[in-house]
């Protein structure tokens, strides 16, 4: 069987702040394809690797890979034009610009590097194309809203629609359910789902049982450290990451 080339990957990545050592030597690789969800407990570390495999900062040590290229060190929007998309744990849309706005900003900054930016023709189908991607993300409904009148998890599922406007091909996502509902959880995880037939998604999640049936391999950091990889089965069967992250 050919082995494919990951899509990411971390060489012994590793983030200081001040005398803090917040990650370690990481060496991690991600396939290509369907979802990893990057887990550990409170404190592990997952947001900062998170910020370091999108760009966000800089690592103390490591490399980042993206499709066996060097990308360590470049400048974020660098990342973005390459395919890199990511939504942080923190909302990050325009409050005071309706949903379709948002979206359509999104899609329109996009095309800036097209030199389309100027025509105005192409407006009407940048409309269409950030309708169609908030039906997608199940904001079709509210279109005309302002993003701060949309309820906490209808604004998660916005920043993801607007992550998808720079068309994607690894979309990274960090605790996407975070202060979420039961319900809204649940949505979340089914758009997530369906997200993976399209792209590559890396997902930051603390809830070990919400991805255990939804990616194909698993991550586990701790105090800063990889733990632990592998499939779900393994992972649960993992005796390190039972005891230290189950308390078992
Ligand atoms: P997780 O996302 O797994 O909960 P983080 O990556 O956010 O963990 O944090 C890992 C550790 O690094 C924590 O102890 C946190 O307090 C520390 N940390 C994170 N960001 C900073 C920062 N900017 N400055 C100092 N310490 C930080
Ligand atoms: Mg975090």
């Amino acid at each position: 069987m050919v082995k494919a080339e990951p899509i990411l990957a971390a060489r012994g990545l590793g983030k200081s702040f001040g005398r803090f050592r917040a990650l370690s030597d990481v060496t991690v690789a991600f396939p290509e394809g369907g979802i990893t969800a990057i887990i550990g407990p409170n404190g592990a570390g997952k947001s900062t690797f998170f910020n370091l495999i999108s760009g966000a900062f800089p690592p103390s040590e490591g490399r980042v890979l993206f499709r066996g290229r060097d990308i360590t060190g470049l400048a974020p929007h660098r990342f973005a034009r390459m395919g890199i998309a990511k939504s942080f744990q923190i909302t990050n849309v325009f409050p005071h610009l309706t949903v379709r706005e948002n979206v359509r900003v999104a899609a329109q900054a996009r095309t800036v590097r097209f030199a389309l930016f100027r025509d105005r023709s192409a407006y009407p189908e940048l409309t269409e194309r950030a309708e169609a991607l908030l039906a997608a993300v199940g904001l079709g409904h509210r279109l005309d809203r302002l993003a701060r009148e949309l309820a906490h998890g209808e604004q998660r599922a916005l920043e993801i629609a607007v992550a998808l406007a720079a068309e994607p091909s690894l979309l990274l996502l960090d605790e996407p359910t975070a202060g979420m509902s039961p319900e809204e959880t649940r949505a979340m995880m089914d758009l997530v789902q369906r997200l993976a037939e399209t792209c590559t998604l890396i997902l930051v999640e603390h809830k070990m049982k919400l991805v255990m049936g939804l990616c194909r391999r698993l991550v586990v950091l701790h105090q800063g450290q990889l733990l632990a990889e592998g499939s779900p089965d393994d992972i649960r069967a993992h005796p390190e990451v039972r005891r230290v992250y189950l308390g078992k």
